[in-house]
């Protein structure tokens, strides 16, 4: 198999060596941080004492609230002339979480994103252009160095601005894009608005992440501008993309074990769960000076794909985010994750590109509304159908999520649409 590092085809054994090795590493680099020094007195953990993999359970969480209350510095774990770039987590409340990295950092998470982007198919002869914003988010120039690492041309286009995506992507032919869920549906509603076939667009492969969404989501991306999407997951927290992503076989994110630990655990109990069940993914980065982080919680749920994945690599697959912890809401007692409307919603070909749900109070209890763009073909639609369409997707809302939800049909883009990640939810019920 030809594969930009050959990490990728290591053997368990090799890879659970290497990670045993590189977590004694890490633990001696982190205790150079007064946090982590006394964090890891406390819990008893040196370098010596890690023996086996297993032992990385004694070692504390690190949680965004410790991050935020070290910021912006408090966790170097090098003199601060050695650092050569901060990003930012995109997180919208609260004080930010700075992620400082050295020279050999920045050096590592582009081989990291390189690997992924090579594993589908992206070579040097491609164009890549990157729609992602640029700045601290991590979308913006992590992407970049890993494009750029494989030797694409790579354009950073940034965030939003159709006009302009589109008139880059035809005068340099871009053949390979990284973009939001959320805007591929709107670039191609836009080049469907200009009356052109985003079938003809030069696109081959969307690299898609930064955001939950869904098989069927991705099943109309695809289908919209006949290409493949592949899921890439990343958090800033552990560099940003180039965690896990999907290989070919589109079915699961393998994890770099070589450079990252992933646990999934109960979030209430934190003991591990049983293998193939949903939980909190939990994440150590084995190949950071400048700031490692140990078992970071990151609050996103998912499982572990069980059984070995048929293109050969031994490194675990992640399975579809289904949402955060922080994500889901309670209605009528009912714990309700955006993901579950999502799939919903989006089997319906009468849908369009967006969707908003909004809870709130009438006085008598919370009520749920689902809004629903409908494509402008089907707006036409007498009354009646457009009723009948309402109620099936209320009733096939109620059998997924066992309350029955309002559901409005509303006109092509006449949802708010954001140039970052989605905003899926608005709770504007009273807090009491
Ligand atoms: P940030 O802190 O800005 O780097 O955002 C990281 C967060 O974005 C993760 O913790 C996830 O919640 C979310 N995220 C990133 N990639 C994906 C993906 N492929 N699917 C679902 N959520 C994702
Ligand atoms: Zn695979």
């Amino acid at each position: 198999m030809d594969v930009f590092d050959p990490a990728e085809l290591w053997s368990r054994d090799q890879i659970e060596h290497t990670q045993l090795m590189r977590l004694r590493a890490t633990v001696a680099q982190a205790r150079k941080c007064e946090f982590y020094r006394r964090r890891l007195d406390e819990a008893g953990v040196t370098p010596e004492s890690i023996r086996s993999l297993e032992d990385v359970r004694r070692i504390p969480f690190t949680t965004k609230q410790d991050l935020r209350d070290q910021y912006p510095t408090g966790m170097l774990c090098v003199p601060p002339s050695e650092i050569v770039r901060m990003h930012c987590s995109s997180g919208t409340t609260g004080s930010p979480v700075a992620i400082c990295h050295t020279q050999n950092d920045i050096n590592a998470w582009a081989d990291l994103v390189a690997r992924c982007f090579y594993m589908v198919g992206v070579r040097k002869e491609d164009v890549f252009q990157n729609m992602s914003g640029y700045g601290l988010f991590t979308g913006g120039l992590g992407i970049h160095f890993g494009a750029e690492r494989i030797g694409c041309m790579t354009i950073p286009a940034g965030p939003g601005n159709s006009r302009r995506q589109i008139k880059l992507a035809k005068d340099f032919k871009t053949t390979v894009a990284h973009i939001l869920p959320s805007y591929a549906l709107i670039l191609g509603e836009h080049l469907r608005g200009m009356g052109e076939d985003p079938r003809e667009f030069p696109l081959r492969i969307a690299v898609v992440g930064a955001e939950p969404y869904t098989e069927e989501f991705r099943r109309r991306i695809e289908d919209l501008f006949n290409m493949k999407a592949y899921n890439s997951y990343g958090l800033s927290e552990m560099n940003g993309p180039g965690v896990a992503f999907e290989c070919l076989q589109q079915h699961g994110m393998h994890v770099w074990e070589d450079c990252y630990i992933p646990e999934i655990i109960d979030p209430e109990t934190c003991e591990p769960v049983p293998d193939g069940e949903i939980g909190e993914l939990v994440m150590t980065c084995l190949c950071r000076q400048g700031m490692p982080i140990l078992r970071y919680r990151t609050r996103d749920l998912t499982r572990f794909l069980p059984g070995e994945c048929p293109c050969g690599r031994k490194h675990r697959r992640l399975d579809r985010i289904v949402g955060r912890s922080d994500d889901m809401f309670i209605i009528k007692g009912v714990n309700v994750y955006p993901m579950q409307i999502e799939q919903v919603v989006m089997s319906f070909p009468q849908v369009g590109q967006n969707y908003l749900i909004l809870l709130e109070n009438d006085g008598f209890g919370d009520v749920m509304r689902v809004q629903v763009e409908i494509r402008d073909e089907y707006f036409v639609e007498d009354m009646r159908t457009l009723q009948g369409l309402q109620k099936t997707i209320a009733n096939r809302l109620r059998d997924e999520i066992l309350i029955t939800p309002k559901v409005e049909l509303v006109q092509s883009n006449s949802l708010p649409s954001s140039e970052g990640k989605a905003v899926r939810v608005q709770d504007l019920r009273v807090k009491k």
